[in-house]
């Protein structure tokens, strides 16, 4: 039995979720928001008072701590818990006022501005939560969840266990990042200071669920040159980029490859801005596949048809610019198979059933996996994200936590079984 101390992480959270860290895409500054300076200053003073080691707010805002092994006579691998401080740019997250529902009845949940609803039918996930305790916010804003519900299930797992040093795990390395919501998450870590054989993300929906795929991706800019001359002397001497480009737009598939009409695990080929004129004309796309290879075919097909339109439009010249963004975290995993593997089993052994679940996007556990550090993501009861509906369950979190420590515990027996 894992007794979390479900008043403290209901207090956590609050606190977290009232400190304004909404990342922003148009500076350059690292940390992107001072917010999560501040946040990250009050987690570092917590994480001294409850008697983590090593704490630290680094210079570019990175929060970093360790919970020492509770067992020296054992080598067990050390594990990094990971959550981000920010929050996404797509909803306001200034003067965020929680509210608490507690004993969830079921149905609709009005929010006090705005008129807005969390009705059942946008959230099918509501009629599973029954009874629970649901924070939202007061309709204005989005509540943060994504990630301080992460953020405090870490906090609350690292205090349960400098509370108990009775429960045996090795150690712990702690690590809360900055402006994972606008792609920079990874930017300034150095894994060599994270110095941990495995990590988890916490930064999942719902319950129960283990991410260990995700999307691979490549950002490529198409450019056409065409020839241009007053159109009133045009014939036979103008060649129109625009006219060439929406061939190739025209050609691509339009029952499959695209975000319109693919989910689960289909890939994309997404042209999402485009400007240009007669003489040049550029569009960008994301390529976007489980598969790390298909990403080669979606450039070759884009490059066919462009070889087409070259035909077709006799003098049009097109260009590829490919640019790596992440990979499927899958690649790494499924050489570290028991990373996953201990995750479900700590499920099991709580009695409930672990769900696999893949990402159509990238996470910071994405970037980890790629730098050496298989990283997989798990749930932390966020529900409807980057949303002024967003919510979180305290009960779902609560179990986040004593999943944690489950799984910690499992990481430590397999390395003392295995040394015996
Ligand atoms: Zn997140």
């Amino acid at each position: 039995m894992i007794n979390i101390n479900t008043d403290l992480l209901l207090e956590r959270f609050l606190r977290y979720v009232r400190v304004e860290t909404t990342a922003n895409p148009t500076v350059d500054t690292y940390p992107s928001s001072p917010g999560q300076i501040e946040l990250g200053r009050m987690l570092a003073s917590e994480l001294e008072e409850m008697g983590a080691t090593a704490v630290e707010q680094d210079k570019h805002g990175l929060v970093w701590a360790t919970i020492p092994s509770s067992d020296s006579a054992v080598r067990c691998p050390t594990i990094l818990l990971n959550a981000h401080m920010d929050t996404s740019p797509d909803a306001p997250g200034k003067d965020v006022k929680p509210q608490v529902v507690e004993d969830y009845e079921g149905g609709d949940i009005p929010l006090k501005t705005g008129g807005r609803v969390i009705t059942q039918a946008d959230c099918p996930a509501l009629a599973n939560l029954l009874g629970h305790t649901l924070i939202t916010t007061d309709g204005s804003t989005l509540l943060g969840g994504d990630d301080k519900a992460g953020v405090a299930i870490i906090m609350q797992t690292a205090e349960h266990l400098l509370r108990n040093p009775q429960l045996e795990h090795g150690e712990i390395r702690i690590l809360f990042t900055c402006d994972e919501e606008i792609g920079r998450g990874a930017n300034h870590i150095d894994l060599t200071k994270a110095a941990a054989d495995a990590a988890y993300t916490l930064d999942g929906g719902g319950e129960c669920i283990v991410e260990d795929e995700n999307f691979s991706a490549d950002h490529l800019v198409m450019t056409c040159a065409g020839i241009n001359i007053h159109p009133s002397i045009g014939k036979g001497r103008m060649v129109n980029a625009l006219r060439a480009v929406a061939f190739v737009l025209s050609a691509l598939p339009e029952d499959n490859l695209s975000p319109e009409t693919t989910d689960g695990m289909q890939g994309f080929v997404h042209p999402y801005l485009t400007n240009g004129t007669v003489e040049s004309t550029r569009v960008e796309f994301l390529l976007r596949d489980f598969e790390t290879s298909q990403l080669d075919a979606h450039e070759t097909l884009l490059k066919s048809l462009a070889a087409e339109a070259e035909t077709k439009y006799a003098g049009v010249k097109f260009e590829f610019e490919r640019t790596k963004q992440y990979r499927n975290m899958g690649d790494a995993l499924r050489s570290a198979p028991h990373i996953v593997q201990h995750a479900i089993a700590a499920h099991k052994q709580l009695g409930k059933t672990a769900n696999r679940g893949s990402i159509r996007g990238g996470t910071d556990g994405a970037l980890f996996s790629e730098m050496g550090l298989p990283t997989p993501n798990l749930s932390s009861g966020q529900h409807n994200l980057h949303s002024v509906t967003e919510f979180a369950s305290l009960d779902q979190m609560t179990y986040a936590a004593e999943h944690l420590v489950a799984l910690l515990q499992i990481w430590h027996r397999s390395s003392k079984d295995a040394a015996q």
